[in-house]
């Protein structure tokens, strides 16, 4: 667990990312923007900021934040009592962000998978998305993604975000009760 000094830390330093990405938020949104940690006690690594705009039945719209190669854990959204899972699209608005797609890579990626964790991160098929680059993944495909050097900030859109029907791979961050975010 994030003690409330770090929780407010990550927080502001999320609130810089987004200026430097030219992002307006009102003091509103700023106040309550996300630091996801997951639980496993190593946010620079794992871990992901985030500021939700809108979340209704239909269509979801955030901002993300990765610090400097700050990674979020390999994910999918299922469908959930017969309805389709998440579907989302990832904009790049600043720094750059290497994002993991299941499917068959080219060879070895460009991103660093946190030590230790190797297991947990299969996903192998590689998409680099610069600022004003997008991808969409379909809904129960596994993914994660990973900031570069400069950290960056990524909008997503999406259908409905339902964080606790995700299913991750680590099944360390599914025991936490999938109070996740992105
Ligand atoms: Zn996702």
């Amino acid at each position: 667990m994030l003690t409330k000094k770090d929780y407010e830390l990550y927080s502001q330093k999320a609130a810089e990312y987004l200026d430097k990405a030219g992002i307006a938020i009102t003091d509103e949104e700023k106040s309550r923007i996300e630091v996801a940690e997951y639980e496993l006690g190593c946010i620079e690594k794992v871990g992901l900021e985030l500021v939700v705009y809108v979340n209704t039945e239909r269509c979801c719209a955030k901002e993300l934040v990765l610090l400097p190669f700050q990674t979020c854990p390999e994910h999918r959204h299922p469908e959930i009592a017969g309805e389709e899972g998440k579907e989302e699209t990832f904009r790049c608005r600043y720094g750059k962000v290497y994002l993991y797609v299941e499917g068959e890579g080219d060879g070895p990626i460009q991103g660093k998978v946190p030590e230790g964790m190797e297991n947990y991160f299969t996903c192998k098929k590689e998409i680099v998305l610069l600022p004003g680059e997008q991808y969409t993944i379909m809904p129960n495909t596994l993914h994660w993604f990973q900031a570069g050097e400069e950290g960056a900030v990524v909008s997503e859109f999406s259908t409905k975000s339902r964080d606790e029907f995700d299913i991750y791979t680590d099944p360390r961050i599914d025991a936490a009760g999938k109070r996740n975010v992105e």
